[in-house]
């Protein structure tokens, strides 16, 4: 079994997340048993994935002497929240650039940004962090030591993170003495969907690592799978594992992107209602809305049965429903009754 804890990690986050099942959303669908990985409830920045992998970037950013880190996202980032409350408790300085201009109010992630005390950049079209190489330049101009945090905090060391997470999981799901046949989950910038590809190939479980496509919208899908797959591969190497994986080992679900990314729809608002209104927990309606809605309807559809026994692992990003009020319909929906 290989080491993962030789890499350093400075705790920001409350883990291990729970992990749960979700009673009245399987009796509501008639099956298949599903659980939850509560990774919304990592609790920094009123939590979120992201938690899980600054653990790991912070240490390297810290050991390497850093003053500033830089980071990039959309306007709504999750990633950029939890970044910027990473970098207020260790003390560092944080700038973000964000795609988009400033908007006239600021909600949801963009506010909590604020309160942070980050410096944000606006980008316009360049929401993937395009104008960072000019910022590194200007701050080590000025003297400061800048560390870059890539897109979404996938590199290798956030792919790590993720192994960790699956090494957690795996302990609570043999505590609990449950399989599970699929695990479900929002992929984005790949480092979540590698990371658990990575563990469940060292942990040896007869399981599906379901990543649901986000972003097909504004990328190339096919890059996309070869950048997760590539991911995997050099993450392995990263821990001296010898697992390397091929484009067929991917599962990476297109389906649901709709009209793109952070473009909300029907698929997104009833999955919101139905997890609210039948679990009382929350979806974001960029990220975990789709995921869910995919599973949906995979359910539905039979591509998941109701003998399986289903993972559905919850990244955060429920501040951003506040942005996103104009898009959500979830109240005229009545899900909670039995069908
Ligand atoms: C970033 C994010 C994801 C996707 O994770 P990646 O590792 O970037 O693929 C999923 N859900 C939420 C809420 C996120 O913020």
């Amino acid at each position: 079994m290989s080491d993962l804890t030789h890499l350093p990690r400075v705790a920001l986050g409350f883990f291990p997340t729970p992990l749960n099942e979700l009673n009245r959303l399987s009796q509501k669908l008639n099956g298949p048993k599903i659980f939850i990985k509560r990774d919304d409830n990592t609790g920094l920045a009123l939590g979120g994935n992201k938690t899980r992998k600054l653990e790991y970037i912070m240490a390297d950013a810290l050991a390497k002497g850093t003053d500033t880190v830089i980071t990039a996202g959309a306007a709504q980032s999750n990633h950029c929240r939890q970044t910027a409350a990473a970098a207020a408790s260790l003390g560092l300085e944080c700038h973000l650039v964000l795609g988009g201009q400033a908007p006239k109010q600021a909600q949801g992630n963009l506010l909590l940004d604020q309160i942070y005390g980050c410096h944000i950049h606006w980008a316009g079209v360049n929401r993937k962090g395009e104008d960072i190489p000019a910022l590194v330049e200007r701050l080590t101009a000025d003297g400061k030591k800048p560390y870059v945090i890539p897109y979404g905090g996938s590199n290798e060391i956030g792919a790590v993170a993720f192994l960790a997470a699956y090494k957690e999981m795996e302990a609570q799901r043999r505590a609990m003495d449950v399989t599970f046949s699929h695990i479900v989950f929002a992929s984005s910038s790949g480092a979540t969907h590698a990371g658990l590809m990575l563990g469940n190939k060292i942990y040896a479980n007869d399981c599906q690592i379901v990543g649901i496509n986000i972003d097909k919208g504004e990328r190339d899908a096919v890059a996309f799978d070869e950048h997760i797959v590539a991911l995997a591969n050099s993450t392995a190497n990263l821990i001296n594992s010898d697992c390397q994986f091929t484009r067929d080992d991917l599962i990476l679900n297109s389906a649901y992107v709709g009209d793109g990314y952070g473009v909300i729809g029907a698929l997104e608002n009833e999955a919101i209602a139905v997890m609210a209104q039948t679990e009382g927990i929350l979806l974001d309606p960029v990220y975990t809305g789709r995921a869910l809605g995919g599973l949906l309807d995979m359910i539905r559809t039979g591509q998941i049965k109701s003998t399986d026994s289903v993972l559905f692992w919850h990244t955060g990003g429920a501040p951003a429903l506040f942005a996103y009020a104009n898009d959500l319909h979830t109240n005229d929906l009545e899900v909670a009754r039995k069908d």
